[in-house]
């Protein structure tokens, strides 16, 4: 869709509100003319007493003016106002030129953002009422309101969440990018085991190697990791001596007297072994993750996941036989070959499989992935919301409540990933990335860490090497990415002197 805008240079927030509106679309930026097709003009005006965004837009042979407006004095409170309060006017006249033309009201209204429910625990950390904030998000943002129940419940586990938390606690990341085929939806940088097997063990030596120079700052700092998770990738590609070597890397270099929570993704479940879920739970792991995404064979093969309905079950079987205390199941509503039918029948089976988190994503259109690439066809905006109020109905009967949730973009039909959970066994490392309620320090290929300032809200990140064979050549980044995490935990401890690092300013 061709955006032109006028008065303002808001093309982040131009580009976030379009593709969430009209997720297969992507934007040109450029001078609309009489004879383009598709397109908006998103003017912004500042005037004595209002701010005023006006979105004159053309879709599909129909047009539509929308038009939004804030007082002059709600951009001048302070440096941050102007730009956030006409972003959101801008947003918001494109939203409402949008579903003049399209008729339909998106689930989460004008919300463009990946953290939907933050936007909630702030106004409640602000003082605010639950009802007062689900006010708020329908009438400001017109967030529908099943979505804004989501909102409130997740708000509520992330403040549980906090009230725990101590100032000298990080989490922990650990990525192992192998996998043992690659997944049609996928466009994360894992590598299929079939052609790097070879650089496994060498990445294992690196990662413990990283392991050691973190966990002496770590340790310097007196800091503790709250959870460690152990992603990718699929971690269980490694064989159990490898899981036992890294567990005990892990166990070494870092202290874990204050952990609550040692998850590892077992994801793909032709993985999984009763020999290498011994070795987690023998090192204390207190959750796994496994992923059949879907029970339908046919959607299995869709996606080249290479696993059967019935490896899952044995999965299941032997995970429950472990000992391990907690199991999650992720699932994705909107997969190539499946249809609400089938996603009922996967939702019933893996809730009569007893796990106790279940996270409920929606399938993510990405770049790079085999679906796009060879357009595989995929169900409909339509299909996938009644996909996820399937889900939302019968996981909140069955006594799940959602504790986490975030939007990816691409989304079909804009929706979200949500986590559910029986009472008491909610994943902490999920609340923690995504409220950003505290630093989570990330090793290993892809790995992003994210330094947080609980006080403040002050995020700094840095990147670890993207690629399995790259982060093997570049190991002296390792002492790059140590300066800067001693540096800004350093500095936040001293800042602290002692007070409690958990509650937000
Ligand atoms: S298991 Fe996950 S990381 Fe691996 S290919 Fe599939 S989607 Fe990608």
């Amino acid at each position: 869709m061709k955006l032109q805008l006028k008065g303002h240079a808001y093309r982040y927030a131009a580009e976030q509100i379009m593709t969430v509106l009209f997720p297969g679309d992507r934007p040109e930026f450029g001078p609309v003319g009489a004879a383009d097709g598709n397109s908006a003009v998103m003017t912004l005006s500042v005037g004595p007493v209002w701010a005023t965004a006006v979105t004159r837009l053309r879709r599909d042979g129909k047009c539509a003016v929308g038009r939004s407006r804030a007082l002059r004095m709600d951009l001048e409170r302070d440096t941050f106002s102007r730009d956030r309060v006409c972003q959101r006017i801008v947003k918001l006249s494109f939203f409402k030129a949008a579903v003049s033309v399209t008729g339909e009201f998106p689930a989460w209204g004008a919300l463009t953002g990946v953290r939907p429910a933050r936007l909630v625990t702030q106004m409640l950390e602000r003082g605010m009422s639950e009802g007062a904030a689900a006010a708020a998000m329908s009438r400001t943002y017109f967030v529908a309101p099943d979505r804004v129940k989501l909102c409130l419940s997740t708000a509520r586990a992330s403040r549980r969440a906090q009230a725990a938390l101590k100032e000298d606690m990080f989490s922990l990341y650990v990525g192992i990018p192998f996998c043992p085929t690659r997944c049609a939806y996928c466009s994360f940088v894992s590598s299929s085991v079939e052609k790097t097997f070879g650089l496994m063990e060498p990445y294992l030596d690196t990662l413990c190697h990283e392991a050691a120079l973190m966990g002496e700052a770590v340790r310097e700092l007196r800091l503790r990791p709250r959870t460690v998770y152990i992603g990718g990738g699929t971690p269980t590609t490694l064989s159990a001596e490898q899981l036992d070597r890294l567990l005990a890397a892990l166990e070494g270099e870092f202290d874990l007297s204050a952990l609550a929570e040692f998850t590892v993704e077992a994801g793909r479940p032709d993985t999984v072994t009763e020999e290498k879920l011994r070795v987690l739970h023998s090192h204390g792991v207190t959750r796994v993750s496994i992923n059949p995404q879907s029970m339908e064979a046919q959607v299995l093969e869709a996606i080249g996941r290479r696993h059967s309905p019935g490896q899952v079950l044995h999965a299941m079987e032997l995970a429950r036989a472990s000992g391990i205390p907690h199991i999650n199941m992720d699932l994705i509503a909107g997969l190539p070959e499946d249809t609400p039918e089938g996603f009922r029948r996967t939702l019933d089976h893996c809730l009569a499989l007893g796990p106790d988190n279940l996270t409920v994503h929606t399938l993510a259109l990405k770049k790079g992935s085999r679906v796009m690439l060879e357009g595989l066809s995929v169900p409909g905006a339509a299909e996938v919301g009644e996909m996820l109020d399937y889900a939302n109905r019968t996981l909140s009967a069955a006594g799940y409540a959602p504790y986490y949730l975030y939007r990816q973009k691409y989304m079909s039909g804009s929706f979200e990933n949500v986590g559910w959970s029986k009472p008491g066994a909610e994943g902490l490392y999920n609340i923690y990335i995504m409220e950003e309620l505290h630093t989570i320090l990330s090793l290993g290929a892809g790995g992003s860490t994210k330094l947080v300032d609980p006080r403040t809200g002050r995020i700094e990140r840095y990147y670890n090497c993207k690629y399995a064979k790259e982060y093997l050549e570049k190991t002296e980044k390792f002492e790059t990415n140590r300066a800067q995490f001693t540096e800004f935990e350093r500095a936040l401890l001293a800042s602290c002197g002692g007070a409690e690092r958990s509650a937000k300013a």
